[in-house]
């Protein structure tokens, strides 16, 4: 895998809504490749490798978790909202970049300094309405000086790192882990004679959105949900709760929230993980959705199912993935889609 890619995709800005970051970059990636390129009204991209067979749906969803500014107090501090799955109890001292009137800004999510907490208030979670996040101003027009204002979004400021021996960190894994494999997956079917499209999906997070719009225009015949997934495989949680795990291979869904995988997708999935001699688990806490619950529900209904690449800590400032679980999920994709082609 392109390691370099993965860096350029987690640092990226594109909390929901505004992908047109992460957009860019799999434009650069596969313009070259694609027989047709497009991008619909809400903001999907689509790259189309036409051949033979069955119309194969790659979908990868653009969005992250992040923020957005709703109020700007008096003394300068902003209020926010959360745009996704956001735990407020891990958001204290979190840094942010705002995307402002006049570029880029950094802040950080302030609390009163524990030294005048009382006891109980230092035990417990800070509520999300009594959080705001410090830009360094000190009145409103400061902050608005500065470019802020109502509506303004942010993103966790996190450098993505490798940390040696294949581990990789950095932020909104969930989902370009998934946008990794589906760049590097789609220029490896380039290659041969099947009908496929990767798309780049928006606003996931908020509610599996730009999916449901992508999957009407193309009606396709399968589709996969590419997704980076927790892995809970940390001191403190039980066996049974772990979900997936680092270093196991791609993860499966079978069931979750909002689909049930296509038994002749998980069949072709299992089958091809076991010919191919790749190594690869299942999604063993039915938590969370994915892009496959829009798209399974399009028109007459598409046969869907979901691969990701298990992350520790998705959906806070930083996950810990690895590169050979990227490795065997793009061999997974890719050879999945030449075997439904040919059924
Ligand atoms: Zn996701």
């Amino acid at each position: 895998m392109d390691v370099g890619l993965l860096r350029r995709l987690s640092e990226a800005y594109g909390p929901p809504g505004y992908e047109e970051e992460v957009r860019e970059l799999l434009r650069g990636e596969l313009e070259g490749y694609a027989d047709e390129v497009e991008v619909d009204r809400l903001g999907n991209i689509f790259f189309h490798h036409r051949g033979e067979g069955p119309l194969v749906m790659l979908a990868a969803h653009m969005d992250e978790v992040g923020l957005l500014i709703t109020h700007i107090e008096e003394e300068g501090f902003l209020r926010f909202h959360p745009l996704g799955g956001i735990a407020e109890r891990i958001l204290p001292g979190q840094r942010f970049r705002l995307r402002g009137r006049r570029g880029e800004l950094r802040g950080i999510v302030g609390t009163k300094p524990p030294h005048i907490m009382k006891e109980e208030e230092r035990r417990k979670v800070v509520p999300l309405e009594d959080l705001f996040i410090d830009v360094g101003a000190k009145s409103r027009e400061e902050a608005l000086e500065k470019g802020c204002h109502v509506g303004m979004t942010g993103v966790f400021d996190t450098a993505f790192t490798e940390l040696g021996d294949g581990y990789l960190m950095g932020k909104a894994f969930d989902d370009r882990a998934g946008c990794t494999v589906l760049v590097e997956a789609f220029k490896r079917l380039c290659e041969v004679d099947v009908n496929v499209v990767a798309v780049g999906t928006v606003q996931e997070e908020v509610g599996l959105r730009g999916a449901r719009t992508a999957a009407w225009q193309l009606e396709p015949d399968y589709a996969l949900a590419l997704e980076g997934t927790f892995a809970a495989d940390v001191p403190g949680s039980k066996p049974h709760q772990m979900s997936a795990r680092l270093r196991r291979g791609p993860v499966i869904t079978i069931v979750d929230r909002t689909t049930i995988t296509h038994p002749k997708v998980l069949r072709t999935l299992i089958e091809t993980a076991e010919a191919e001699g790749i190594p690869y688990q299942f999604k063993e806490m039915p938590m969370g959705g994915t892009d496959a619950g829009a798209i399974h529900l399009t028109k007459r209904g598409v046969p869907s199912g979901t691969v990701a690449v298990p992350c520790r800590y998705i959906h806070g400032p930083a996950a810990i993935a690895h590169r050979e679980d990227f490795e065997n999920t793009i061999r997974l994709v890719e050879a999945f889609v030449k075997n439904v082609s040919k059924s």
